[in-house]
This record gives structure tokens, C-alpha cells and sequence, in this order.
């Protein structure tokens, strides 16, 4: 889960990295208040899942709590690169003397974390590495040592930082250490970090991303989720424990394994091409033990969605058998009674199989078509469609 900067700089706050004080808001006068409370020249930041704001004009230096409130005004419900501004950062404005860049990530090629360090900070960092890559340390942590300061002073070092401020960068760049471990995050960046006219290192900007896969040891991360920018849908997927994703297309798709699914959605689009292009609606893998209750949680949340014209339910039995698929769908139509509203087309393979498609058969359900391979079935679903 990737981080808005306010939320970045509450795991800063924590952790005891120096940032600039200030308060997260979605009025501009609110924002103008902040900047009274924080009586000096604010910033006002679009708080936006992407890069480059600045550069897009959703960060402006306020001197005033009017300027404030004037520009809080300008970027609420700006665009920037298609994430609509729907909160402002308001935070009291920093002299800058100079901009670093540094960050912690999972270096999943080379299977260990790096920090990555620069006096060449401010700008995109990807210019950087391109242009001017002897400036910019990729410097590996050995995940067991980890960093103490006088490996992030090292760090700092590499990135060429000047000597005055080594010691005060060394600080700020082990508590972005701690945050890095502590919370579980596979990306801490800190671009700029800034150096103020009396040496001082502050984190002016926060990108973190979170391992989803330590939610259950970070309970604390659960309240940063953006709810209201989810799609209902997905929301309702995650509730249930399901891995779905939706797409724009009119086909929904069940399958058992991600790689499975992955590859009807390409036999979907495929067939969809005779049929005047429809194509698949969502991606939603039930995973191994595909129990009626899973089965019917899927379903639901597929026939949820306006889009679907027909369903194709793609299960291979490996461990789960055929038959308690077969009966995990008729249970599921059962349970959605009249939400059951689309035609299901049925590919069962692998174990059971046999048994599997008599008790299909047998249940004679007037929504369910059963046909033998995957690609016949993904013809079937995609005609279905765009009936
Ligand atoms: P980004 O464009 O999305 O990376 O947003 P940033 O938070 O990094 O802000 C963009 C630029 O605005 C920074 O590189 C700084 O040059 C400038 N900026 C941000 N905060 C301050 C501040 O407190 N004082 C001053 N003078 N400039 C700032
Ligand atoms: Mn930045």
C-alpha cells in the first residue's frame, strides 16, 4: 500500500524524524486556520498517490494565511496526472539552503535492501541516475546488521553530501532506517531532503510503501487504507479475503489459482474479439479451497458489478475436487437466490472431474452452462456477453 506524504510524515513523526510541522485538511478555510496556527509562510501540498506535483502547481508557498486559504482553493480538486486532489498538506514553509535525496527499498533482483543517496535531490531522481549517476550511492544493507549511524553517516557520505552536514544527515537517515524495518515498508524516500541555512536535515517530502503482506503485525496500518477511493467492489473483495481485481470489461471471471486466472483472462479477450470485442470484467482468484462460501462471496461480488453479462467460472480441481466445486456453485446460487441474475459458464477439469459435471448436470440450473474445454468455454461466455 503506497502512502499519502501526510501519512509518510506521521510514521516520520513517530519514529522521530525531523519534518516540517503541519496539519492535513480538505477546506481551504482550514487551511487558512493551519497557517494561522502555524503563524509563518506555509506550503499547501496536493495530497496525491504520484510524483511530480510540484511541477503540476499542486505545491505553492503561501506567505499568508489568505495566500493560504487563495491557493488551498486553486489545488483542491485539481488533476494531477489523473488523481483527483481531494486533501492538502498544510505545513509551514522551509528555508532551504540545499535538496538531497535518500531512500530505503526492497532490491528484489539482488535479493537485499538498498539505500539510495544524493546530493542531487529536488528533481526525479530517475534524471539523476540517468544524467549525473556518480552522484547517486546505491549503497546495499545487509538486512541482519541493518543501519547504525555511523553506516547511514557512510551512506550519507557516498551520496556526497558535504562534510558539515554529515552528522546531522547520519541522524535522519538511521530514524529513516527505523521506519523503513519498523513498519514493515518496502519503500521509504525522502525527496528533498533539505539542508536549512543553519544545517539543519529535515524530510520535506515522504513516499512510503507498505508490505501488505505484515498487515497482521502492523494492526496500526489498517486506518491509512483509502476507503473512499477503493472501488466498492474491491472493498467488498477484500472483506471476504478474495483477490480480485476489476477491469473494464463485460466478462466475469472465477478461477481457482492465480495463474489460471491470469491466463483466461487472455483466452477471454481472445474469444471476445468474434464477439465485437467484449472482454474481461475483473480478475478474482478463490485460491485452493474453493468452498461454497468462498464460491458464493465471489459470485456476489462479480454480479455486483453493472458491467458483468456473463460469468466464466474456470476451475481446475487439484487438491479441492471437482465435486466440491460443483457443489460449492449450486450452493452459491442457492444462497444469491434472485442476485443470481447472469448466465454462468461452467470449465471443470482435473480432479473428480467426472463427478463434478453429473452434479452440474443433475442440478440442471437454468443459469448454468457447462462446457468441456477452456477455450470453447471462453467462446461461450464471451457470446453470452455481448447478447
Ligand atoms: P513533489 O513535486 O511531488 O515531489 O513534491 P515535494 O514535496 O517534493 O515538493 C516539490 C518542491 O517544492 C520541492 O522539491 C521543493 O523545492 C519545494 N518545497 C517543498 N516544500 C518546501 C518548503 O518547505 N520550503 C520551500 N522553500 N520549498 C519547498
Ligand atoms: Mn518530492
Amino acid at each position: 500500500m503506497d502512502l499519502f506524504e501526510y501519512q509518510a510524515k506521521e510514521l516520520f513523526a513517530k519514529h522521530e524524524v525531523p519534518t516540517s510541522p503541519g496539519r492535513v485538511t480538505d477546506t481551504p478555510a482550514d487551511a487558512r486556520t493551519i497557517a494561522e496556527e502555524v503563524g509563518k509562510p506555509v506550503m499547501v501540498k496536493a495530497q496525491v498517490k504520484v510524483g511530480g506535483r510540484g511541477k503540476a502547481g499542486g505545491v505553492k508557498y503561501a506567505a499568508t494565511p489568505d495566500d493560504a486559504q487563495k491557493y488551498a482553493q486553486d489545488i483542491l480538486g485539481m488533476d494531477i496526472k489523473g488523481h483527483t486532489v481531494k486533501r492538502l498538506l498544510v505545513a509551514e514553509a522551509s528555508d532551504i539552503a540545499e535538496e538531497y535525496y535518500i531512500s530505503f527499498l526492497l532490491d528484489r533482483a539482488n535479493r537485499t535492501y538498498l539505500a539510495m543517496c544524493s546530493v542531487e535531490g529536488g528533481v526525479e531522481i530517475e534524471e539523476v541516475a540517468a544524467t549525473k549517476p556518480d552522484r547517486l550511492a546505491k549503497v546495499p544493507v545487509d538486512a541482519v546488521k541493518g543501519v547504525d549511524v555511523a553506516f547511514a553517516r557512510s551512506i550519507a557520505e557516498q551520496g556526497h553530501l558535504p562534510a558539515e552536514v554529515l552528522d546531522a544527515a547520519a541522524v535522519t537517515i538511521q530514524k529513516l532506517w527505523e521506519v523503513f524495518i519498523n513498519e514493515d515498508a518496502t519503500l521509504v524516500e525522502v525527496n528533498p531532503l533539505v539542508r536549512t541555512p543553519d544545517d539543519q536535515i529535515l524530510a520535506l517530502d515522504g513516499k512510503v510503501t507498505l508490505d501488505a503482506n505484515a498487515d497482521f503485525r502492523q494492526p496500526g496500518h489498517a486506518e491509512f487504507e483509502d476507503t473512499a477511493a477503493a472501488d466498492p467492489l474491491e472493498l467488498k473483495a477484500k472483506e471476504n479475503d478474495l483477490n480480485y481485481v476489476k477491469l473494464d470489461g463485460q466478462v466475469g471471471v472465477i478461477g481457482n489459482g492465480a495463474g489460471l486466472v491470469m491466463s483466461t483472462l487472455d483466452v477471454v479477450a481472445y474469444a471476445g474479439e468474434k464477439h465485437g470485442g467484449v472482454k474481461p470484467a475483473n480478475f478474482l482468484d478463490i485460491g485452493g479451497g474453493a468452498s461454497a462460501t468462498i464460491m458464493a462471496a465471489g459470485l456476489d461480488v462479480i454480479l455486483g458489478d453493472d458491467q458483468v453479462k456473463s460469468v466464466f467460472v474456470n476451475v481446475f480441481g487439484g487438491i479441492t475436487s471437482c465435486v466440491a466445486v460443483a457443489e460449492g456453485i449450486i450452493e452459491a446460487l442457492k444462497t444469491l437466490g434472485d442476485a443470481a441474475n447472469k448466465p454462468l459458464v461452467v470449465r471443470l477439469d482435473g480432479n473428480s472431474v467426472e463427478d463434478g459435471r453429473r452434479i452440474l448436470a443433475e442440478a440442471n440450473h437454468p443459469l448454468v452452462t457447462v462446457v468441456g474445454t477452456m477455450d470453447e468455454a471462453a467462446d461461450k461466455a464471451a457470446e453470452l456477453a455481448a447478447k
